[in-house]
């Protein structure tokens, strides 16, 4: 009786995240087709909105992202109709493609100022191209091994911040578990770039340039300008040179901090440095979204440069980083894992091993 009650309840908290997921998703095609026929509002939409909201939502609330992404939710389409193939990654793939992600990651931000920041139809063709992958790699393997937990470039940001949720949802996407990865980042405790006793080779580059680089990289990319009308080409060199060059001062800088202070400190060197990336982007970031860039009107969302006093975006950079420092570092909350895992699928041969 209690179970079929609690199955009815679960299957009604579904049927609401389909509605805002559904909804995500529409919100997700207009930004699209703004992007491409009303450039100016896509790209203050895509790039000026959603982006800047984003890191801050993945710091508070990353299962609340993992249920509502609608590239998520389009690219998982094929396992809830339940035509997709389910075929499993071996750990050792799962690992290159977290290596993948990151160097994907890495590789595309820079090209924000040589062309994406300032082009609507061309941001619209990367997300096209995301989404193609997205779908494929989701039809192809089973649930969010390939892409999700795998590919998506955004994923390895949600390991570095995604360090103390706020609560602990409920899985919106499996509605059994599989096991479909190793170790499933959604449902497991303290997850980070680096978690997992055995890691392999590919995971231990991948999660340490995550981690050492991603803070230096933010600084040395906010030190370059946008390009317009195709003349970042020119400037590509640097474009990339200064966030690589300061990436390279925090890895080494994290890497020796790893090994002076040994395994004890990891989780709070991980949170020092998940704390110096998530502050160092809002700290240059919201000025720039009211007028007061490095940069005057790149990445700007509305011109407050002579309506509000000179120390405006001291208060707002402060207040962040306040604000992120407390949360990931001296904030006694419990560490949860992003979202509730669902009960194991009994039917499936490759997990009953788990669960007996
Ligand atoms: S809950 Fe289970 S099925 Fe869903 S992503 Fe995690 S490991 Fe895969």
């Amino acid at each position: 009786m209690i179970l079929k009650e609690k199955s009815i309840l679960v299957g009604r908290s579904f049927i609401y995240w389909r509605i805002v997921q559904v909804l995500f998703g529409l919100i997700g095609l207009g930004i699209f087709l703004f992007l491409i026929f009303i450039p100016d509002i896509g790209i203050h939409a895509f790039w000026n909105v959603l982006i800047p909201i984003a890191p801050a939502l993945l710091v508070v609330a990353t299962g609340l992202w993992r249920n509502i992404c609608p590239l998520a939710s389009i690219s998982l389409i094929s396992r809830h109709l339940g035509f997709s193939n389910n075929k499993k990654l071996k750990v050792k793939q799962q690992a290159k493609l977290q290596l993948i992600s990151v160097v994907l990651l890495f590789m595309i931000i820079p090209l924000r100022h040589t062309l994406f920041n300032t082009n609507g139809p061309a941001t619209a063709i990367l997300i096209g191209v995301t989404i193609l992958f997205a779908v494929v790699l989701s039809f192809k393997y089973d649930w969010k091994s390939a892409w999700c937990s795998g590919l998506c470039p955004i994923h390895p940001v949600e390991k570095l911040y995604g360090r103390k949720s706020l609560f602990e949802l409920p899985n919106a996407h499996c509605s059994s578990c599989v096991n479909c990865v190793s170790v499933c980042p959604d449902s497991t405790t303290n997850i980070h770039p680096l978690y997992k006793k055995k890691k392999k080779f590919n995971q231990r580059i991948s999660g340490t340039l995550m981690i050492g680089g991603f803070p230096g990289f933010i600084w040395g990319w906010f030190h370059v300008q946008d390009y317009y009308n195709g003349e970042g080409w020119q400037y590509l060199l640097s474009t990339y040179v200064y966030p690589f060059a300061a990436m390279t001062i925090t890895l080494v800088l994290f890497i020796t901090m790893k090994k002076t202070f040994a395994k004890k400190y990891e989780n709070v060197i991980i949170n020092l440095f998940a704390t110096a990336a998530v502050s160092l982007y809002y700290w240059y970031r919201l000025p720039a979204l009211f007028g007061f860039g490095l940069f005057p009107s790149d990445g700007m969302l509305v011109d407050l440069s002579n309506s509000m006093p000179s120390w405006f975006p001291s208060i707002l950079q402060i207040s962040t980083t306040i604000f992120f420092i407390w949360w990931l570092n001296i904030n006694k909350k419990q560490t949860t894992s992003w979202l509730l895992r669902p009960p194991y699928d009994k039917q499936n041969k490759s997990i009953v091993n788990i669960i007996t």
